[in-house]
């Protein structure tokens, strides 16, 4: 069986080409891309993710289709538009700083947005990201988020490696949450998925704070988790047919 999540080197065209409805990731990268600094740099994943995207769908459209608990269908929704704040606010910083992981990670945000997207349909949902811009909102709890992380994390760069590992232990614990509120197996294998690239991208901001001597607290893991989790090896994909 091809297992097409390791073969991970392939040089891609451009990053967040999105597909359909969440296909807003690329604008506002403006001139940003000649000019960033590779403290850590990482390879262009963006071919391997489309197809990292492809098969989910895939496997989100294999399986059984039935009306979901309110609990589950109040955490795709935020998970929908967490995955967004992620992308968006990455976006943002990237165009700022230069800082290449934000401009890699904004890319595997918007392959989880696809991916909760395939979700929403499979299920019936509407998506609460149609239609929104870089930066805009739906839920304006999110919103409020995504104004205040953007706002710190132009501050400094400093200042912006902590928005990434808040953004990273956010997520974590939100898709640890929403995980524990399911029995669908689709469900959670997404979820899984998503919290390893979550994993990877906290160790990827974590060897920044590192190389810039920024003094971080976690806001949502417990420390020993969040160090712990920081500074285990890097997780390839898990997915499997
Ligand atoms: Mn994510
Ligand atoms: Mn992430």
């Amino acid at each position: 069986m091809n297992n097409q999540c390791s073969g991970n080197l392939r040089q891609g065209r451009g990053m967040g080409k999105g597909r359909g409805r969440g296909g807003a990731a690329g604008r506002g990268l403006g001139g940003a891309m000649g000019q960033t600094l590779t403290l850590d740099e990482m390879p262009d994943r963006s071919a391997h993710r489309q197809e990292h995207v492809a098969q989910m769908r895939s496997q989100i459209a294999a399986s059984p289709r039935s009306v979901l608990s309110a609990a589950e269908q109040e955490d795709l929704l935020l998970m929908r538009e967490e995955e967004k704040i992620a992308r968006d606010v990455y976006l943002r910083l990237y165009e700022r700083w230069g800082i290449r992981p934000f401009g890699n990670i904004s890319g595997s945000e918007q392959a989880h947005m696809d991916a909760i997207l395939a979700l929403l349909e499979h299920f019936g949902l509407p998506d609460p990201a149609h239609d929104l811009a870089v930066g805009r909102f739906h839920n304006p709890q999110l919103q409020r988020l995504y104004d205040a992380l953007v706002e710190q994390g132009l501050r400094s760069r400093e200042e912006a490696v902590r928005v990434g590992l808040l953004i990273e232990e956010l997520d974590i614990d939100d898709l640890q949450k929403a995980a524990r509120r399911t029995d669908r197996e689709i469900i959670r294998r997404v979820y899984d998925e998503l919290e390893r690239g979550s994993r990877n991208h906290l160790r990827a901001f974590y060897r920044w704070k590192t190389q810039l001597g920024v003094s971080y607290q976690p806001k949502h893991l417990t420390p020993e988790v969040f160090t712990t989790t920081a500074l285990s090896p890097h997780e390839d994909c898990a997915l499997s047919a």
